[in-house]
């Protein structure tokens, strides 16, 4: 069985909550097929640090090893007992098959990159906006592999879950000019969302929680620019932020942090300053102008009013 090692460097554990509470796989079954070698959350009976030195000297072989958490060789971070994970990730950088940056703050540094202000706190290979992280640009792990990004804040379960066992049975993943895995990040957190007819005929939301309405228009959606598959592959099975009236804040982009307001659309002239993916300005304004034009009555009402 393949061995699995979870370090963290400086992080709020979210991507541990989540992981933790995978449901497809159930987490347990998950560690059914990885052998987990230490978790930070759930492996107390471990000598972390005996289990560190055996694999520095190569006694013990670490297939995956996922890192959550920015990166710093900060002293008042030493998570790791008494290594820095800057030191432990560079340490093992040659000896593990894959290398995986799990949530933002491992992947490019995220808010304590930004809030820090130090250039010494990056993610694994990447910095804030696609700059340099610990590792270099070129790098890659013993399996060919650079690290493999799973951006969000959080990351969903299912997209870590699914990234390990595809390594794991074989399958090849094809990774994005960002690194992440292709088949979680080619859809647009937009594709799958249920408002798709208010937006298509810009029927706009007003306020959140509604049931009705486009949240891109106001709200400050993102969903039209961002790559994640939150409207695929739902939330506890069930939800996403846009199908509970929330509009989606782009948290799986490099520039999410570097945004200021996660509410309000930006607009120039009653223009959104960002249109969706793939459009020109101009087209957008002939389609959606037109689209106006023609006011669809079922979906001006509220729903519970419509037959
Ligand atoms: S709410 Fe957001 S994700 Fe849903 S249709 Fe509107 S723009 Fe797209």
């Amino acid at each position: 069985m393949k061995n699995l090692l979870w370090l963290q460097g400086l992080s709020c554990s979210g991507n541990s909550q989540s992981f933790l509470c995978s449901e497809e796989p159930f987490i347990s079954d998950f560690f059914e097929k990885v052998n987990l070698l230490w978790h930070p959350e759930i492996s107390y009976d471990t000598d972390l640090m005996e289990l560190l030195r055996n694999a520095f000297e190569n006694k013990i072989k670490i297939d995956f090893l996922i890192i959550e958490g920015s990166i710093t060789k900060d002293k008042r971070f030493h998570r790791i007992g008494k290594y820095s994970i800057k030191y432990t990730i560079n340490k093992l950088k040659h000896k593990v098959d894959y290398i995986i940056a799990v949530g933002n703050c491992a992947v490019h540094g995220n808010y304590p990159a930004l809030y820090s202000k130090n250039p010494d706190v990056t993610g694994v290979q990447y910095g804030l906006n696609g700059e340099k992280g610990l590792l270099p640009k070129k790098f890659k792990t013993k399996s060919g592999y650079p690290v493999i990004n799973i951006t969000g804040c959080p990351v969903h379960p299912e997209w870590i879950t699914k990234t390990v066992l595809s390594l794991v049975y074989g399958f090849p993943l094809k990774l994005d000019s960002l690194n992440r895995p292709k088949e979680l990040y080619m859809y647009l957190s937009h594709d799958g969302c249920i408002r798709n007819e208010y937006f298509e005929w810009k029927v706009e939301s007003e306020e959140f929680g509604t049931k009705e309405g486009c949240l891109f228009y106001n709200l400050g959606c993102r969903g039209p620019l961002t790559h994640a598959p939150c409207n695929k592959i739902l939330w506890n099975g069930k939800s996403s932020k846009t199908r509970a009236g929330m509009p989606c804040i782009g948290c799986t982009e490099f520039n999410f942090p570097l945004r200021e307001n996660y509410f309000k659309t930006e607009k120039n002239m009653g223009i959104p300053e960002e249109v969706p993916l793939g459009v020109t300005k101009r087209a957008y304004i002939m389609v959606t102008g037109m689209a106006k034009t023609f006011k669809n009555e079922r979906l001006v009402k509220k729903l519970e009013e419509t037959d």
